[in-house]
């Protein structure tokens, strides 16, 4: 994929990743069009030099490389990490129920979406089926666009402060999706995923459903300066991620993109970052507990994940110095109690991997009385002992269901971290 291209790829992969399991899907056909083999975690691995590979974890993460011209364990890796999921709701067990003679699905909250956009969009439903076959189950995803469910606002003349004291949410009472007035159930909602899967509704014994906006992407602003969508945090990233691997040179270091689930609750599940997902697949490709631990001191990772833009209506709430805008080129993130991985050392490598690569660069810092972020980076890191550095590219509304960012970044992403993986530049300390 030539750069230029990235912008169209880019809003498909958007618009057919309403999960963390759908965009790995995705993802993994692109692979498999351009020659990656899919490897089993339960198989045993022979790979050899400059070979192509990906394996899945539990449908959701996903670890793609190439394998260098030298062994991992004398040259190291070169790594992009990210992050798969994004906020929204899951549906609840049991959760129908009639409210004023309309039928209404309870949610739970994953991570923290901005509540209040949320409310009066077109919403519908995504996720897996899992389907029992004699003694044996097996997992159907399925996606549906036919807007189904609404969580309306309350009208102007019921909260008539809503404007002055922001607008409040009660977790519970207010969040329930309305999806009937003509006494449809769960079991209708139900129905409607079997048939999106095409499985028979008696042969499903249990289920994953992820509320999401079934809105296109769409570039905006009156020359096309703007990407408007939801879940950009952090699709954008994996996709850059995996635009960059195809576009990198053969190296003789190993080349890796791993894109983990559950950054938006902790990462602290079997396919997170805090899993050992990554450390297996490292220590697999060295082919020996010493190769693997020259392998990790030699590896450098680049953390990619969004970063926060200075937003022109809330200017004051940003670092009077590092003011990253939309359009200005990707963003090194700096945090002195270490929410970032970003070092003197790495920072200045991924400075150097953009100017080789003609891309300007911005840097974030948080205000001292304002709490950061973080990232899948220090979780990585801290496990492995592996040099990172934090990035992303600018964008506005974070954890909204409709995010924001600038065109032209992404294409200057995939420019940075195609010259990170192709090892041109290195640090010795
Ligand atoms: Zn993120």
């Amino acid at each position: 994929m030539k750069t230029e291209n990235c912008i169209p790829d880019l809003l498909s992969f958007l618009d057919s990743s309403p999960t963390a399991s759908a965009a790995v899907m995705h993802l993994a056909s692109i692979l498999d069009k351009n020659g990656f083999k899919r490897l089993e975690e339960g198989d045993s691995w022979n790979i050899g030099m400059n070979e192509r590979f990906y394996t899945i974890r539990s449908s959701s993460s996903i670890v793609a490389g190439i394998t260098g011209t030298e062994p991992c364990g004398t040259t190291g890796c070169r790594i992009i990490g990210a992050h798969t999921d994004f906020p929204g709701f899951r549906i609840k067990p049991q959760a129908d129920r009639k409210k004023e003679n309309t039928t209404v699905l309870g949610v739970e909250l994953y991570g923290s979406p901005i509540l209040a956009t949320w409310f009066d969009r077109d919403l519908s439903l995504a996720g897996a089926l899992a389907v029992r076959k004699d003694d044996t189950i097996s997992r159907k995803p399925f996606i549906i666009r036919k807007p189904i469910f609404r969580m309306p606002s309350p009208a102007i003349h019921i909260e008539r402060e809503i404007n002055k004291k922001g607008f409040k949410v009660n977790y519970e009472n207010n969040t329930p999706l309305l999806f009937s007035s003509s006494g449809a159930a769960f079991d209708d909602v139900l129905l409607l995923a079997c048939r999106s899967a095409e499985v028979d509704r008696d042969s499903v014994s249990g289920w994953s459903m992820e509320v999401w906006d079934p809105q296109p992407a769409a570039i905006g602003g009156i020359y096309d300066d703007f990407i408007f969508s939801g879940r950009l945090d952090n699709l954008t990233m994996c996709h850059a991620a995996i635009e960059a691997i195809l576009a990198s040179k053969e190296s003789s270091e190993t080349r890796l993109v791993s894109l983990f689930n559950s950054e938006e609750v902790g990462s602290k599940t079997l396919n997170g970052a805090a899993s050992a997902f990554l450390d297996s697949v490292i220590e697999r490709l060295a082919g020996g507990r010493d190769e693997y631990f020259r392998c990790l001191a030699k590896s450098i990772q680049v953390s990619a994940d969004g970063a926060h833009a200075v937003h022109p209506n809330y200017a004051d709430k940003h670092d009077p110095g590092c003011r990253p805008v939309l359009n200005g080129g990707p963003v090194i993130k700096v945090n002195a109690a270490e929410k970032y991985t970003t070092s003197d050392v790495t920072s200045a490598y991924f400075r150097t991997c953009a100017q080789r690569s003609g891309v300007d660069i911005q840097y974030f810092v948080s205000r001292n009385d304002m709490p950061c972020g973080s990232t899948i980076g220090p979780i990585t890191s801290t496990r492995t002992g592996i040099r990172s550095v934090d990035v992303g590219n600018p964008m506005l509304s974070m954890h909204s269901v409709r995010e924001m960012a600038g065109k032209s970044d992404h294409a200057c992403m995939i420019k940075v971290l195609t010259e990170h993986l192709s090892g041109s530049v290195s640090i010795r300390d």
